[in-house]
């Protein structure tokens, strides 16, 4: 490549985990991608896919020895050289890191320096689950890697454009000014990622259209995308606000958990706890998998019935709001686990949304999941899609832009 950035390595870091994918970007595509898990636990494990001579993936399993973040890079460092992925002795050229929150010091991605380290760890406590573990591997990174230059890529930024009377809460002026109580947003790699492939797709450019994309896994999110930028989004200060989601709650009365706190005694953490791990369609239904709920439905199963009714009703609710606030609508793009793959949910949440001009080709969508299927009813004022998300080339695309740049 011109610049000399070939192979980026895309690094999401958890606390006891580090997902990695490999890109060669002079060729666009993934070389190789795995998992550890169980870091500084007895039996880690490093679960490694890639294509083998004749392109087809291969997968491997098995347990290594990693006491922290720093021995799982170096285990996965050993196997890219031994495999030839990466060069002997060698580095990738540059490392993109998925980072959670980058508040509202950042909204682009930037090139990682002492400042940038100090930033993050700053805004650990508006993400306490992540940001650190996200600087754990950073740190790691830059010992395993030491010749990669390494980018920070945010999901909280594609958000930060959204204006003030979309981000900020109606409570004290002081929660906002002195804490940072406001909405910040999630998704937004993905997000933006299925905007792009959107326009691009429907041959227009992304500054021109008004789209909604809902990205639907285990979490689950609503962006309203006006001329490039983001106006609204469902997520919040916290990634529990707005859609039904796997395990967490979603749009809730904040009395709820402070009656629970007063009336049962429950303390803060452990309501935390429940309203991002026990409640969603596991809270309604006992599972969290979508494809499980859909099965109980089938059997009968009445909670689960009712649990898919909510989920898709609360999407739907959003689908309108955010028609209202972008004034209208182009495109309506669905993404993620859910989305890419659920027919079945993508036409519930559609139904009864006509009057708004979006409706969805029963044929067009039951075809088989592509990286863009439109499924809308052709002649509709609203272009309905499914994109498959791919947010670890957007990371490195992303990354390299900064490099480059
Ligand atoms: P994550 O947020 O963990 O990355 P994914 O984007 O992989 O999650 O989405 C996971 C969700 O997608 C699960 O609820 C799973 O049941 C659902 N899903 C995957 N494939 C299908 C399918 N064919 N039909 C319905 N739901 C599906």
């Amino acid at each position: 490549m011109p610049h000399g950035f070939s192979t980026v390595l895309v690094v999401n870091c958890g606390s006891s985990s580090i997902k990695y994918s490999m890109m060669a970007m002079d060729r666009g595509h993934l070389c190789a991608s795995g998992l550890v898990e169980k870091i500084g636990e007895n039996g880690s494990l490093l679960r490694h896919r890639a294509d083998n001579a004749k392109g087809e993936p291969v997968e491997s399993r098995r347990e290594i020895k990693a006491g922290d973040h720093r021995a799982a890079f170096a285990h996965i460092a050993a196997l890219l050289r031994n495999t030839g992925i990466l060069a002997d002795g060698a580095g990738p050229d540059a490392i993109g890191h998925r980072v959670v929150h980058g508040g509202e010091a950042f909204s682009a991605p930037v090139r990682i320096d002492p400042d940038v380290i100090a930033a993050i760890r700053t805004l650990s406590p508006l993400a306490p689950l992540h940001n650190p573990a996200n600087l754990i591997g950073i740190e790691a990174c830059l010992d395993a890697f030491p010749s990669a230059s390494q980018v920070a890529v945010f999901d909280t930024a594609f958000h930060q454009t959204l204006p003030p009377h979309a981000y900020r809460y109606a409570v004290p002026n002081d929660w906002y000014e002195r804490h940072g109580i406001r909405r910040y947003g999630f998704h937004g790699t993905s997000h933006r990622y299925v905007a792009e492939r959107a326009a691009e797709y429907l041959g227009r450019s992304l500054q021109g259209l008004k789209m909604i994309t809902l990205h639907l896994g285990n979490g689950a999110s609503a962006a309203a995308i006006r001329h490039g930028r983001c106006i609204d989004t469902s997520m919040g200060f916290t990634p529990l606000e707005g859609l039904v989601m796997g395990t967490r709650s979603g749009d809730l009365d904040a009395a709820v958990p402070l009656y629970l706190e007063t009336a049962l005694g429950e303390s803060a953490d452990s309501l935390q706890a429940m309203l991002n791990r026990e409640a969603g369609l596991k809270g309604l239904c006992g599972s969290n998998d979508l494809r499980e709920v859909l099965g109980r439905e089938q059997a009968g199963d009445e909670h689960a019935r009712l649990a898919l009714e909510i989920y898709c009703y609360r999407i739907r609710k959003y689908v309108g709001a955010y028609f209202a606030a972008l004034g209208g609508l182009d495109a309506l793009v669905f993404t993620a686990g859910v989305g890419e793959n659920s027919p079945v949910v993508r036409s519930r949440i559609c139904a009864g949304l006509e009057a708004l001009g979006i409706a969805v080709d029963p044929e067009f969508n039951e075809r088989s999941p592509e990286p863009v299927n439109e499924i809308g009813r052709r002649g509709q004022a609203v272009r309905v899609l499914a994109v498959r998300t791919n947010e670890e080339l957007q990371i490195a695309r992303e990354t390299l832009s900064v490099l480059t740049s």
